[in-house]
Parts: C-alpha cells; sequence; structure tokens
C-alpha cells in the first residue's frame, strides 16, 4: 500500500479506516477508527502535534491505549486527555512522566528531532494519568472492537489487541522481529512462552491473518510466525539453541536466532 508523509511521519493507510503513522521510521502509532470513536494505539515519542497529525484522518473522539509502558510508546500521550496502560507498568510510565523536562533536554533527543523538541515548553506539559487495561477488556469503537490480551514478557504489563472485523492484531513490541526479553522489566523466556502461547491461540481462533507491531512492520508479520518463535523460546529453555552475547545501550544480553527471527534473553 501506498505511503504518505506528514512532519516526521510516514502514514500508510493498512486496511479500511486503520492508519500507522510510522514516527522517523522508528516507532509505530496505529489510529483504528470506528463509527462512533477512534482508538490511538500507542503513541510513540510523539514530539510533534499528535492531535494535529490525527485530526486529518479522523474527528471521532479518541481513545489513547498504550501496549507496554516503554518511552517510545508512551511519551506523546501528553497530547490527549486520556490514556490507557496496564498497571503492572504503571510505575515506569510515572518514571518517564517525572523525568521528562530532562529527557527533552538530553542530547540525544535533540539530535533525533532537531527543532521540533525545542518547540516545547516542558512546564506547559501534561500527562494523562492512565486508567488501567486488562484481559478481557474491550474497546467498542462502533462496528468494530478492539479486544485486549495480557502477554506478559517483554514488559510486565504488555498487552495486545485484536480486531476481529479487520483480522488484524496489534502487537506493541510483544510479536515483533526483534524481541527484547533481556530488559530488567522483562518477564523470564518461560513466562513469555506461556503468553505467546495463548495468544497464538487466540489469534487462530479469531481467524487473525496480520499481525502490526510497534517498530519494524513494513510488512505485516504473518500468525505462522508465532509457531517459529515459540520452537525457538522451547529450544533456548530447553538449553538446545546456542545464543551469543550482546550489548547494547539498553543493557546486556544473549541473543538468539531462529529461522531468521531473533530474540535477545537475560
Ligand atoms: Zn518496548
Amino acid at each position: 500500500m501506498s505511503e504518505t508523509e506528514h512532519g516526521i511521519y510516514f502514514v500508510e493507510e493498512i486496511a479500511k479506516g486503520i492508519y500507522k503513522f510510522y514516527e522517523q521510521r522508528n516507532a509505530s502509532i496505529y489510529l483504528v477508527t470506528g463509527k462512533d470513536k477512534a482508538c490511538l494505539i500507542d503513541t510513540a515519542y510523539g514530539l510533534t502535534d499528535l492531535k494535529e497529525l490525527v485530526s486529518h484522518y479522523t474527528d471521532l473522539p479518541i481513545t489513547v491505549v498504550n501496549t507496554h509502558g516503554h518511552i517510545d510508546h508512551v511519551l506523546g500521550n501528553h497530547w490527549f486527555d486520556n490514556a490507557r496502560l496496564n498497571k503492572a507498568d504503571r510505575a515506569m510510565y510515572n518514571e518517564i512522566v517525572f523525568e521528562f523536562s530532562m529527557l527533552i533536554n538530553e542530547p540525544w533527543v535533540q539530535d533525533f528531532y532537531g527543532d521540533f523538541v525545542k518547540n516545547i515548553d516542558a512546564e506547559e506539559v501534561f500527562f494523562p494519568a492512565p486508567e488501567d487495561i486488562c484481559e478481557g477488556d474491550k474497546i467498542d469503537l462502533g462496528g468494530k472492537c478492539l479486544e485486549v490480551y495480557e502477554m506478559p514478557g517483554h514488559t510486565k504489563g504488555s498487552i495486545v489487541l485484536v480486531d476481529r472485523a479487520d483480522k488484524i492484531c496489534f502487537s506493541g513490541d510483544s510479536i515483533i522481529e526483534n524481541l527484547w526479553l533481556f530488559l530488567e522489566e522483562s518477564e523470564s523466556p518461560e513466562t513469555y512462552l506461556a503468553s505467546l502461547k495463548h495468544i497464538r491461540e487466540v489469534l487462530i481462533d479469531a481467524g487473525i491473518e496480520k499481525i502490526y507491531d510497534g517498530h519494524y512492520s513494513y510488512e505485516p508479520i504473518p500468525v505462522t510466525m508465532l509457531d517459529n518463535m515459540a520452537e525457538a523460546m522451547e529450544k533456548i529453555i530447553a538449553g538446545e539453541l546456542r545464543g551469543e552475547a550482546v550489548e547494547l545501550d539498553a543493557g546486556k544480553g544473549t541473543e538468539y536466532s531462529y529461522n531468521g527471527w531473533k530474540v535477545i534473553c537475560k
């Protein structure tokens, strides 16, 4: 499908009334519109006016949902008056909000965003206190519904959203080409594998055809990739897969590759 540019966002209509905003080809935001309401899934770093961006695609009231509490998924929440986030990631969110004014003065943020970030006055920025969101919740948009499933692993409070009408799953950083399980806030491989098996059943039952993640989805991930991921996790847990030590800005871990899929564990 074709892509247009809007400021720092690459915009693509991935299904009728569903838009992907790819922020500097780093983090993805999705806008799902129904008949009565719209849902914004994640807000990336959101250091440009997301409300203005979204207003080009819908004038429906917006519910903001964060797939998890990482900074590259929640920072744009301050453009809105509401947000929903699983309570297990709430402490992380509070820390990010607390550090916001320092963060926008960080050299890497200034480098990354250039002029955009210089227009923000941290004293004037307010983040909504998120309402909890958990397994079994449904976000009714009118004519379509987003179902919420918990998927602890990447973070303790990670969720995925299932849109049965369009056969799409929005997976945040939980089902993704390069999975990070090495962070302090990540769960064990065993917990992630249990999450993965649960979500796989949900997606098959719902007839989901496409998975869109929070970063790399140039092409949607097919549901069949979950079989490969589960097989890899089983081998890692059994000690049958050889990993390589890696060191990233976010910390140290062991990276495993399996049929083109990658995961970094603690
Ligand atoms: Zn993340």
